[in-house]
């Protein structure tokens, strides 16, 4: 019998936008093939609510079943925690860690390509590095159709950290991954933790649903492995657990391209539709 302490407890998350591709079944069956013999579960990330449906929740779940998944009921929705994320954002704006931004994708653009900046812009992991513009803004200024960043500067000086690291125990064990204050100050930036009219970013709300789900093993895309150091400096801020991680590879097209959502010709419904068994569709994806 597995001992406790040995027992994972892994989650796969999708958000029901869009019908599950080879990419989620790869992402799915790895983990649910870690948890074993522990529990697997399944939440759906559904806090952008003009792009989700209904129809693709459903679809989810029989996609999953047909994969040979199960996972235990009730079945955890973001859109039913709102409450729980505002909460941690007051806990944070009470800290002096969080200010609200009013600036759109071109704002951010045209501050970044300003020739006074002087600097080449950085990708980070939610595209360009926010240039800081509305840092100096307080909270109680805050207006409905802001949205709310975290100040990266003082959340790690908060945490007194020279540097974020965590193991990703699969892949590399015994090697932490490892990014200076320096680095994710000029390389992360201040992320979006609220996005404008939603109450919650994915940054925040995978972190408190994880923890609030007990999960012992996070595995997802290694697209996401630099949203990580992001994860821990808000478990450690809000006092949560850090969990283990494991970035799995991503399954591309044959252009080498990642799969995503409009690729509607790879949807699972399809490879079911066209009778591919289950064991078929694994084994093509290495299982
Ligand atoms: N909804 C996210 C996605 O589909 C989940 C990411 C995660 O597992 O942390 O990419």
């Amino acid at each position: 019998m597995a001992c406790g302490a040995d027992v994972n407890r892994t989650r796969f998350a999708p958000s029901p936008t869009g019908p599950l591709h080879l990419g989620h079944a790869f992402a799915a069956v790895t983990a649910a093939r870690l948890a074993d013999p522990g529990e697997f579960l399944l939440r759906i990330e559904d806090i952008d609510r003009s792009r989700c449906r209904p129809e693709y929740e459903d679809l989810i779940a029989t996609d999953l079943h047909w994969l040979g998944l199960d996972w235990p009921q009730p079945v955890m929705r973001q859109s039913e925690r709102l409450p729980v994320y505002r909460t941690a954002l007051e806990r944070l704006a009470r800290l002096g860690l969080v200010y609200p931004c009013q600036c759109r994708r071109a704002d951010i653009r045209a501050a970044l390509s300003a020739p006074q900046e002087g600097v080449t812009p950085v990708t980070g992991p939610d595209g360009p590095v926010y240039p800081g513009t509305c840092r100096h803004r307080r909270m109680q200024d805050a207006r409905p159709d802001d949205a709310i960043r975290l100040n990266i500067e003082r959340a790690l000086d908060h945490i007194q950290a020279h540097e974020i690291a965590f193991l990703d125990e699969i892949v590399t064990p015994g090697q932490p991954h490892r990014m200076s204050a320096a680095d994710l100050i000029g390389g992360v930036g201040d992320v979006v933790l609220a996005r404008r009219g939603m109450g919650t970013s994915y940054h925040l709300a995978v972190v408190l649903d994880d923890a609030a789900q007990g999960i012992t093993l996070v595995t997802r895309g290694k697209d996401l492995f630099e949203s990580t150091y992001i994860h821990l400096i808000l478990q450690k801020i809000l006092g949560l657990p850090t969990p283990r991680y494991h970035h799995h590879r991503l399954i591309r097209d044959a252009a080498g391209k990642r799969l995503a959502k409009r690729d509607d010709a790879r949807a699972l419904r399809l490879y079911r539709a066209e009778g591919v068994s289950p064991g078929d569709l694994l084994h093509s994806l290495g299982f």
